[in-house]
């Protein structure tokens, strides 16, 4: 039995690659109101988990099956998080929630029309540090700005060659991270005033980009991204009040420096946190489907200069 003397959530995972391993999979099982009764995936097969080729022989198998966590490359989640929605299961998108701002928009239509629930997660905010950096920004004027989310696509995403085709997002698959802390940070709209989007000539996505943004507030923000990144690994964002003093929030939202103390040192948990926020909408029979971070990855590439940088040999 779950919280409360309810049953577990029943939920089935689409994707059983990385993200589902490292995260997913130990998320669910550590907590008590949910139960992970199956996946489907080509051809992966973690061990322990009960899975099968695809969803149609995942649900057929187990038509228990409440809410589906989707964690496939983000190129095929429209087509998935439909079908899933068809059946009448809540649904959680793996960030980013589309390859597109039209699809992600087109996934929250058709799950509001079938009143099932719908996350479209974003795993960064639910970083240890990210709502005490909230309520600092809230509380002062702010000058600037800058974040630095630079890491080696090598050792973090060995043998995924969707990242680099077209949806795929490059440097922003992680970089977007970034954004969505950004967007949750920040009560202003974010816009994007420019980009240096550097594309290996044989990839259709971006490989290290730098960024200028600013918001009505009229302060600017700067991002740089690059995964090419080799020795230290940097997810980094800096902000500096008008009365000059400086934040640093650091690896990917766990620790957070105020004028240079330490205030906050923690050990990542971000799924458990999405898993019972996913858990909470359902029994509310609510979704959370803000866009916001996507949006500034569609403006810059709508707006960013493209460079030709050297092919990308994995
Ligand atoms: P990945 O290791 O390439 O895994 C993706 C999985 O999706 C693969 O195992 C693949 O299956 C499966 N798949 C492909 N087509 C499918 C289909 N039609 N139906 C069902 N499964 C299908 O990628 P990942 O790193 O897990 O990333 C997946 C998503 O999670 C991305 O959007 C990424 O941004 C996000 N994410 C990743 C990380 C990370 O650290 N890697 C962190 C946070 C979020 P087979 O292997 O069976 O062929």
């Amino acid at each position: 039995m779950g919280l409360f003397g309810k049953k577990p959530l029943k939920i089935g995972l689409i994707g059983l690659g990385k993200i589902a391993v490292d995260q997913h999979i130990p998320s669910i099982r550590a907590n008590k109101s949910l139960e992970l009764v199956a996946g489907c995936s080509p051809r992966a097969r973690p061990e322990g988990v009960k899975a099968y080729d695809d969803m149609d022989a995942m649900l057929a198998a187990h038509p228990e099956i409440e809410a589906i966590a989707i964690c496939t490359p983000p190129q095929i989640r429209h087509e998935i998080a439909k079908a899933v929605i068809a059946t009448g299961r809540h649904v959680f998108l793996e960030k980013p929630p589309a390859a597109t701002l039209g699809e992600a928009e087109a996934i929250k239509t058709l799950a509001a029309a079938k009143g099932v629930s719908l996350l479209a997660s974003w795993h960064s905010r639910f970083a240890p540090a990210v709502e005490a950096t909230r309520k600092w920004v809230s509380e002062r004027p702010i000058k600037s700005i800058t974040i630095h989310w630079k890491e080696n696509v090598r050792q973090w995403h060995p043998g995924q060659a969707w990242i680099f085709e077209p949806g795929g997002m490059g440097v922003f698959d992680p970089g977007i991270n970034s954004l969505s802390i950004l967007t949750r940070i920040l009560k202003d709209a974010v816009m994007v005033k420019g980009a240096n989007l550097h594309i290996p000539v044989n990839c259709d996505a971006p490989i290290q980009v730098e960024m200028d943004m600013q918001t009505e507030a009229g302060f600017p923000i700067r991002a740089e991204y690059d995964f090419l990144q080799t020795g230290v690994q940097t997810w980094s964002i800096y902000v500096e009040s008008a009365a000059g003093e400086k934040l640093t929030l650091s690896m990917g939202g766990t620790e957070l420096e105020i004028d240079g103390k330490t205030l906050i040192k923690e050990k990542e948990a971000e799924y458990s946190g999405l898993y019972a926020h996913f858990y909470n909408l359902i029994q509310k029979k609510e979704s959370d489907a803000d866009f916001s971070p996507l949006r500034i990855v569609a403006d810059a590439m709508l707006l960013g200069k493209r460079i030709a940088a050297p092919e990308y040999i994995e």
